[in-house]
């Protein structure tokens, strides 16, 4: 069932303000194998379009040394992490690298109440929960490396990770690919900036589908009169 109420607003539609056609809110979901240049392009995205939000997710991964609580995840132990899934508080949850991961309900709702479309940088077990729980509201856009030997390269680059922490992400990114097909959009990234234009592309089109512009039927018989 989608959590989100049927008649859902969320600002309107982008870019032609002056229309004032409402319209329903987006859920963009970023995924790819670690070290594809997601966060890089999800960063630039929210940079360039001030109508999306990152939906920050909690995680019991360690902080690393960049990263900054709040902005990059929210930090919490185990107990604390089992405790907000029993209580119904994630949207979803999973398990990853043995470390846990959830989308917060509430910042989700609050968001889109206040009139933002949300990004997520969640994996593929995210993606197919979100989709089972808001249909159409989502939109999934899967990264791929120009090839393996490109992953590889660059996640010992980032050196941020332990070798063997490497090694798992490598073996994980073959699972991961694995359900490419399970994504609405796929963009191969080698260039970073024709990369984030497709993704922002990809957006902006969302935003102008026909049935998530809630009152077009009036708008068009309005416009007809005029
Ligand atoms: P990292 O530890 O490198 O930040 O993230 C590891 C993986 O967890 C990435 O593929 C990232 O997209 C995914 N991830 C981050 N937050 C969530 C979440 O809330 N739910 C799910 N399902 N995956 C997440």
């Amino acid at each position: 069932m989608n959590p989100l109420p049927e008649d859902w607003v969320c600002g309107y539609v982008a870019d032609m303000p002056e229309l004032k056609i409402p319209r329903r809110g987006l859920m963009l979901v970023l995924s790819s194998p670690s070290g594809a240049g997601k966060t890089t392009i999800a960063r630039a995205l929210l940079g360039r379009d001030s109508g999306i939000a990152m939906s920050v997710s909690c995680t019991t991964r360690p902080k690393r040394p960049e990263e900054k609580e709040g902005r990059d995840y929210h930090f919490i132990d185990e107990t604390a992490f089992d405790r907000q899934a029993r209580e119904g508080a994630f949207l979803e949850h999973a398990k990853i690298f043995g470390n846990r991961y959830g989308t917060p309900k509430v910042a989700v709702e609050n968001a889109l109440k206040a009139g933002r479309d949300l990004l997520f940088d969640i994996d593929w077990q995210g993606n197919r929960a979100l989709k089972k729980l808001v249909g159409d509201d989502l939109v999934s856009v899967f990264i791929l490396p120009p090839s393996m030997e490109t992953l590889d390269h660059r996640l010992r680059a980032r050196a941020q990770d332990a070798e063997d922490v490497v090694r798992k992400r490598m073996a994980r990114a073959e699972d991961e690919i694995s359900h490419w097909d399970e994504f609405d959009y796929l963009i191969v990234n080698e260039n970073l900036e024709e990369s984030v234009e497709a993704v922002h592309a990809i957006l902006k089109a969302e935003r102008l589908r026909r049935t998530r512009q809630t009152d077009l039927p009036d708008f068009v018989c309005r416009s007809r009169k005029s």
